[in-house]
């Protein structure tokens, strides 16, 4: 995907547009930094245009509202990304809602929320769950009747993962379920999927026994777990213990290395399309 994207890039390049992303970090939040830095570089490496912006976690509202004023008035900034989360003093609805609907990237403003959620394509999809439906397209599995089973209803991921695979067209026509945390008997529902995707933030909650065999499993979720013997004292694990589905699965994606890329992916391409639109 991401060398179809070189070839986007190269035309746009050749009419005098560099595609360009901004991401705006406030605060230290480790896990933060690594993920922007891996966005800068993609960005770099696919020959785009990518500036990251720091600022103390001390930053004024009104400071980070009067920043993005500026981006959404420059011509060569094409995609604004706000890194999650932001501090408590700030009210992330107001920041994300301050971003110019056609440099809105990451789709989380409510005029791309509302063109998504009814098939609009010029609405920009939330990477991630762009990313995993891409994910399922080009890996050849069939959505069309099949059932999905999302846990997690969060506006990042679950929430627009369903809007995407109920969409009439290729990646969509599942018959989608959506699950949280007051749903009834939880293993149940999962037990019914034939694409299973969970996005919950507990590490390795679902189990080989929630897994219907056969079935496709996403994990969307990312967990930092104590491990003395890894050398930075810890590792990554999904939301699914992997080992153990992976049994009982189709296929499954790992963490890290899963859904974790093709976050990135659908990012440079929505900053692309930007650039285009
Ligand atoms: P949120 O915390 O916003 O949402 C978690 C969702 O899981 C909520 O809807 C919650 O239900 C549900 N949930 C929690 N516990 C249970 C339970 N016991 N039973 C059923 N449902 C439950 O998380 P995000 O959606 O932002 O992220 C989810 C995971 O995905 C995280 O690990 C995050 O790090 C990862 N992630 C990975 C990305 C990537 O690029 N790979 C990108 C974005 C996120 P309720 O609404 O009822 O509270």
């Amino acid at each position: 995907m991401r060398a179809e994207l070189a070839g986007e890039i190269e035309a746009l390049r050749r009419r005098g547009i560099v595609p360009g992303l901004t991401v705006v970090l406030v605060g230290e939040n480790p896990a933060s930094q690594v993920y922007v830095r891996m966005k800068g570089k993609a960005c770099e490496d696919a020959g785009m245009k990518s500036d990251t912006i720091r600022l103390p976690a001390e930053t004024p509202e009104a400071d980070l509202l009067a920043l993005i004023d500026r981006l959404n008035a420059d011509a060569t900034v094409h995609g604004i990304l706000m890194q999650l989360p932001l501090p408590k003093h700030i009210n992330a609805n107001r920041v994300l809602h301050r971003i110019r609907p056609d440099k809105d990237v990451d789709g989380f403003h409510p005029e791309n929320v509302g063109k998504v959620s009814v098939g609009d394509p010029t609405g920009f999809r939330p990477a991630t769950p762009y990313g995993v439906q891409q994910l399922l397209v080009r890996s050849g599995v069939e959505t069309k009747g099949a059932h999905a089973v999302i846990v997690g209803r969060s506006n990042i991921v679950g929430r627009p993962m369903a809007s995407l695979l109920l969409q009439d067209g290729p990646g969509g026509n599942a018959t989608v379920t959506v699950c949280h945390s007051r749903t009834r008997d939880l293993p149940a529902v999962t037990r019914l999927a034939d694409i299973l995707i969970v996005a919950m933030g507990k590490a390795e909650f679902v189990t080989g026994d929630m897994v219907r065999p056969g079935a496709v499993v996403i994990d969307v979720g990312v967990n930092r777990v104590e491990d003395p013997t890894a050398p930075k004292g810890y590792r990554l694990v999904g939301d699914v213990a992997y080992e153990a589905a992976r049994e009982v699965a189709a296929a499954i994606t790992p963490v890290p290395g899963g859904v974790g890329p093709m976050t990135i992916t659908m990012l440079l391409y929505n900053t692309v399309q930007a650039a285009r639109q």
